[in-house]
């Protein structure tokens, strides 16, 4: 088969991919673009308009085997048959994040990982960094594609959002200033079952790196710390963590009610009640996001502003409403059972829990003893839901099943007392009754309202 010099393929024609394809199309490229199921209108719209080539519905092996440089959607699994063939013909396959990267130029890079938090520390940096006046995108799987931002806007700043897939094929990406959240077990399937394989692809935000970067670690998470006794970084590392003793000289820390940033000669002290976004989590959050913003010249005063009007994201312990003295609180995007643990911990109220969906294995040990201390009843929304009964039937005396959000709103309610909360924190993937986490956590704010 003929290879052309310039040929790209990109397999997967969503934000990311469209984004990989409109860059290289304007880099030079033969660009050609390969999906095995449909392709959203707006994207085909936007390819046409390109003059980009393209194909739905299953991948042509010849038009997609001759590529010299392939961008794979991060969707789309080794297992694929489709990558089995691209990876026995030797092509280079690159994560779009990658691929962005070899055409961004000058500007500079904040990449977040982690295995919760995301996109609330990749909105809230970006938040300081518009505050102080900087030519900032926030980019990657919170919006706009990395590649599409370099292509139609390129920014002085990019404050990216990345995920253990994007990281998996990357080659020469290197963020000035790398966020390594934590890393509790998630997506395994992708990673033959293995945790350590899932620690080492978070970790590769940092395999770059250079010792003038810098790479902002969570103290306390025993996965990373206990990594870093077994590897190296080139990085300059600066730590967060919730025990001040932790801290020698820079890093960030919260000591009673009070966070503090001390990094670059300036220290931040501010009351964690006067930050918009409440949970422990979240002062996690806080000081990785604070860190880095110092860490790109910001003043603390700039930051303080911003994190008192930092807006937070919809569905992340998001307050709805509060009906005849009852709160009820929307956490829809808590896929996972560390998530539910924030979100317990972070509520002051007795709690009637909406739990349940799509169990990625669940271990509902994790969450028993905060369950325990500040659960009344526990309604189950999924269609499976024995593993929380038979988890929970001898600790909590109220678990009612529901299979959709308006009756698990009503069950929810009728358990209610004044000065209770609702919260939906279901530890679960939404797909067994809902679109999307998004669809989860809007209809069961429209059953709230309908109350
Ligand atoms: P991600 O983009 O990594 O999925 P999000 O910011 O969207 O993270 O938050 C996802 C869920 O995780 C929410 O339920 C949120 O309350 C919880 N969460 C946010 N930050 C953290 C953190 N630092 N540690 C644990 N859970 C968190």
């Amino acid at each position: 088969m003929a290879t052309d010099t310039k040929r790209l393929v990109i397999l997967g024609a969503a934000e990311s991919g469209v984004g990989a394809a409109l860059l290289g199309k304007q880099q030079g490229w033969d660009v050609f673009v390969s999906d095995g199921g449909k392709i959203k209108e707006q994207f085909k719209k936007e390819l046409d308009a390109a003059g980009i080539a393209y194909e739905e519905g299953g991948h042509t092996e010849a038009k997609v085997l001759n590529a010299v440089c392939l961008v794979k959607s991060p969707g789309i699994p080794e297992k694929a048959p489709v990558m089995k063939q691209v990876r026995a013909a030797g092509i280079e396959v690159c994560s779009e994040i990658e691929f962005g990267y070899r055409y961004k130029g000058n500007s500079k890079i904040v990449g977040i990982t982690g295995s919760n938090g995301k996109s609330t520390t990749t909105k809230l940096t970006w938040h300081i960094f518009k505050t102080a006046g900087y030519d900032v995108a926030m980019v990657g799987n919170i919006g706009y594609s990395f590649a599409r931002q370099v292509y139609e806007k390129p920014c002085e700043w990019y404050v990216i959002e990345i995920s253990s897939f994007q990281l998996d094929d990357i080659h020469q990406f290197r963020p000035d200033i790398g966020i390594l959240l934590n890393i509790t077990p998630d997506h395994l399937d992708r990673y033959d079952y293995k945790f350590e394989n899932y620690v080492a692809s978070k970790f590769r935000i940092a395999e770059n790196q250079l010792p003038t970067d810098l790479l902002i670690l969570n103290k306390d998470d025993t996965t990373i710390t206990n990594y870093l006794t077994t590897h190296n970084t080139h990085a300059k590392t600066v730590y967060f963590t919730m025990d001040e003793n932790n801290i020698q000289d820079e890093g960030a820390f919260v000591n009673g009610d009070n966070l503090h940033i001390n990094y670059g000669g300036e220290e931040l002290k501010q009351s964690v009640h006067d930050l918009t976004i409440k949970g422990r989590h979240n002062q996690f959050n806080s000081m990785a996001a604070g860190i880095s913003a110092r860490a790109a010249g910001i003043r603390t005063e700039k930051i303080r502003e911003s994190f008192e009007s930092f807006e937070g994201l919809e569905h992340r312990i998001e307050y709805v409403a509060t009906v005849r003295g009852v709160d009820f609180i929307n956490d829809s995007k808590g896929t996972n059972l560390n998530s539910v643990w924030f979100a317990l911990e972070s509520m002051n109220k007795p709690v009637v829990l909406i739990l349940g969906g799509q169990d990625k294995g669940n271990d509902y040990k994790e969450i028993l003893s905060l369950v325990q201390e500040k659960v009344k009843a526990i309604i189950c929304l999924g269609v499976n839901n024995e593993p929380i009964i038979s988890y929970f039937q001898n600790v909590i005396d109220d678990i009612i099943e529901t299979k959709s959000a308006k009756d698990a709103v009503l069950a929810a309610y009728a358990c209610a007392d004044k000065g209770d909360v609702v919260l939906l924190s279901p530890g679960c993937a939404s797909f067994d009754l809902f679109k999307n986490y998004e669809d989860r956590g809007t209809q069961f704010k429209e059953a709230v309202r309908n109350l």
